[in-house]
């Protein structure tokens, strides 16, 4: 009775196929699917959907609902970076994820890389991960404000490469201030939080996004989750949800 609704295609940076995917899920007792390809981004097209297949997008999916819409239930959803312009109103729902610093005009990946993601902090926040991180989340907090984003992608991202603790301290109290604002104007909102698995699983953490100091608080003012994997290859579906099934 698997639901997942975080996954990547060959449409952007996945390794898999539509059509071989929803077979995979099938497989494995998948119920409902939502693809959620990176939305097209005018200052990166290294990852992304390119503008012009977009409509070709939602023409395979429509496919595959007639193909295989009695067994499952498929959706066309889009993982839209905030600085992507795409409008993204024609889809059945949308992931809000920040990718980026912006700084000038300039566009500077959180995720990609630790080497950059240090040379950034560095370069841009004068080495201060709290600024970093204080600037992160006061982007992720304006998806309050945008009506057609209903889940909110890998809310602690920021913390990708701090998996050992060596970057910044998760418990220090600039940080959590920072968060907290903004779960808080997101839950407001009823924005829906994921579980992250993606990380957890390729081990870079030792639990999923957001950390459970934060899925507690979120909890504790009433925030909805929802289990994604996030993934880029089809194997990678579900991964852990018996786990933190249990947890929601
Ligand atoms: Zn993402
Ligand atoms: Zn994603």
């Amino acid at each position: 009775m698997y639901k997942d609704y975080h996954v990547h295609t060959t449409y952007s940076d996945g390794k898999d196929g539509m059509e071989s995917i929803v077979l995979y899920a099938l497989s494995k007792g998948c119920t409902e699917l939502g693809f959620s390809d990176h939305s097209y981004t005018f200052f990166d097209e290294s990852y992304c959907m390119k503008s012009r297949d977009i409509p070709k997008y939602f023409k395979e999916i429509k496919g595959l609902k007639a193909k295989y819409g009695d067994k499952i239930k498929l959706l066309v959803g889009v993982e839209q970076d905030f600085y992507s312009r795409k409008s993204i109103k024609n889809y059945d729902y949308a992931i809000g994820s920040v990718h980026y610093f912006k700084v000038g005009n300039n566009y500077y990946p959180i995720d990609e890389d630790k080497g950059e993601f240090v040379k950034t902090v560095e370069e841009f926040f004068g080495g201060d991960y709290y600024r970093a991180c204080e600037k992160y989340y006061a982007t992720i907090k304006k998806f309050a404000k945008r009506d057609k984003i209903s889940i909110i992608g890998h809310f602690d991202v920021i913390s990708k490469f701090n998996g050992d603790g060596s970057l910044f301290n998760e418990n220090d109290p600039r940080y959590i201030r920072a968060w907290k604002a903004a779960a808080k104007a997101l839950v407001k909102k009823g924005k829906i939080f994921e579980i992250n698995t993606s990380g957890y699983r390729k081990k870079r953490r030792s639990d999923v996004y957001p950390a459970k100091p934060i899925r507690d608080y979120v909890k504790s003012i009433g925030g909805k989750f929802i289990l994604s994997s996030d993934t880029h290859q089809k194997e990678d579906l579900f991964f852990a949800f018996d786990e933190f099934i249990k947890e929601l």
